[in-house]
């Protein structure tokens, strides 16, 4: 388990630099057009021994209004809410300015973790803003010059009490073994959720909106969709090149229910933005992806299950996304219950690692279904956030054995000794056994699918490692 930190500062302090430093290859587009290396970009960053996820985001503007700037300092948020700590990059240059005041302030209210760094401080031209850059409440800042390469050991040592932080979580979630093959917990008092009370478990005034991405082949009807749901137009008032290349959100209220829908292709053929940058757009799909929490992947019914849709179909589960699959333009088939069937059994068959995601047929065109997207999306939401508890989860996990004992390999049986829920999101569970490496891939397939059966956890990727003791 590893944590996340955000690049944030206003464009031109070093942010990019910086990322493709810690990244270690040249990720970022090069492009002189403007706008095109606003976006945000995640890699994996490595700086000594840590290893942690970084997201470069957009340049920090001041502008509050629907402008480009505005909607990038948006997506920057988003990127903030997404980290667990953030690098504020000072140009010390330039010294402090009443934006990075602003954003100063920002991340102070917004993000659980800041770290000051003054950029470009590789000589002495950089003194007089590291001094104003005290003042403004951030603690000390860090002298780095991204573009040589120094201060990282000082970011290094910033970062490592945060990196400890998360390894010391995740070895509690695997607390030793106990002797017993199986060991019973007291129960810890935590309730799941009642599925069908997933809704009156959303509450609006705690929780953030609910990320959703709809991907699809082109002519799919995404933007249909979207439109359908916002009831208006609002989506076709292009989009400014540069930004469309990104998945970008709206904001809207689904029948009650906050939600921030990421689009990308549909909005960009309707803005008709430049070949250019059309072809550096490659990945958009998948950055969608990346900041979702549901995503909802769009089937023509006339065409469904098209290599392209597989394969985003199957980066959403990678990536451990909840998946609704929705089939468009169901107004315009005849036999109805035939193809339902045809496409149930085309589903299992072609994405059996989405096994029991939902499959809702719609027409954004006549609106016909929408309802039941929404409660799919909600359900399969909730169903990713699922936590069970450790005594439930060990009760479970005596009964799998007794039906099923696991395999005994050269003679040798493997014991399962105790089962935790380690984290939701998608929802990841470990056994401590003996003998982890020797665990068959079917015997495991036999607990995730006993899981999603026995909790109710449909459409939602489960993931399950097994532990030795060590
Ligand atoms: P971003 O807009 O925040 O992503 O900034 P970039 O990474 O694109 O950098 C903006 C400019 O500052 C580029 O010309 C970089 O070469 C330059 N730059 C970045 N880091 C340093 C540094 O440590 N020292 C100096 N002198 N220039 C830097
Ligand atoms: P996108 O490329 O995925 O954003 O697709 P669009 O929303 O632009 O839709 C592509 C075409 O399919 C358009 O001609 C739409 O009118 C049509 N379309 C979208 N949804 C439906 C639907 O539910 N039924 C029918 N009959 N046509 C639809």
């Amino acid at each position: 388990m590893s944590f996340t930190l955000a690049i944030v500062g206003r464009p031109n302090a070093g942010k990019s630099t910086l990322f493709n430093r810690l990244v270690g290859k040249k990720l970022a587009l090069v492009d002189d057009q403007p706008g095109v290396t606003r976006d945000l970009r995640e890699g994996e960053a490595r700086l000594g021994d840590l290893t942690f996820t970084v997201i470069d985001t957009a340049g920090l503007e001041e502008a509050t209004d629907e402008s480009l700037q505005g909607r990038m300092r948006k997506l920057t948020e988003r990127a903030v809410d997404m980290a667990d700590v953030c690098l504020f990059v000072l140009d010390a240059r330039a010294g402090v300015t009443p934006t990075d005041e602003f954003f100063a302030e920002l991340l102070r209210k917004r993000a659980p973790r800041v770290i000051l760094a003054c950029n470009k401080a590789e000589g002495a031209a950089a003194d007089a803003g590291l001094i104003e850059a005290y003042a403004l409440g951030l603690g000390e800042p860090l002298r780095i010059s991204a573009e040589h390469g120094e201060g990282m050991a000082d970011l290094y040592a910033a970062l490592m009490p945060i990196s400890d932080a998360f390894a010391a979580k995740a070895a509690a979630a695997a607390e030793t073994a106990p002797e017993t093959d199986i060991f019973l917990p007291e129960d810890d008092g935590s309730e799941e959720l009642d599925l069908g009370a997933a809704e009156e478990a959303w509450r609006p005034s705690t929780a953030r909106p609910l990320q959703v991405a709809v991907v699809g082949r082109p002519n799919a009807g995404k933007s249909t969709l979207i439109n359908r749901i916002l009831g208006e137009d609002r989506l076709l008032t292009g989009p400014e090149a540069g930004i469309t290349r990104d998945a970008i959100s709206l904001q809207i209220d689904w029948d009650g229910l906050p939600m921030r829908i990421f689009d990308t292709a549909g909005m960009r053929k309707k803005a008709k933005v430049q070949d250019k940058v059309e072809k550096l757009s490659v990945s958009d799909g998948l950055r969608a992806v990346k900041f979702a929490e549901v995503v909802v992947v769009l089937l023509d019914a006339a065409i469904p299950f098209e290599q392209q849709d597989l394969r985003i179909a199957d980066l959403a589960e990678r990536e451990g996304r909840a998946v609704v699959v929705a089939v468009n333009k169901w107004d315009i088939e005849d036999d109805k219950q035939q193809k339902l069937r045809d496409l149930k059994e085309a589903f299992e068959r072609l994405l059996p690692q989405l096994r029991g995601a939902p499959l809702v047929t719609v027409s954004a065109k006549t609106g016909r279904g929408l309802d039941r997207l929404r409660a799919a999306v909600i359900k399969a939401h909730e169903v990713w956030n699922r936590r069970v508890s450790t005594a439930r989860l060990n009760r479970w996990l005596s009964g799998m054995l007794e039906a099923h004992p696991p395999p005994a390999p050269q003679g040798k049986r493997i014991k399962l000794r105790y089962m935790t829920q380690a984290k939701t999101r998608p929802p990841g569970f470990v056994v401590m056994c003996s003998h982890p490496d020797k665990m068959p891939e079917s015997y495991s397939r036999y607990l995730v699918n006993g899981l999603r059966e026995g909790f109710d956890m449909p459409g939602t990727p489960i993931r399950l490692h097994m532990r030795g003791q060590g």
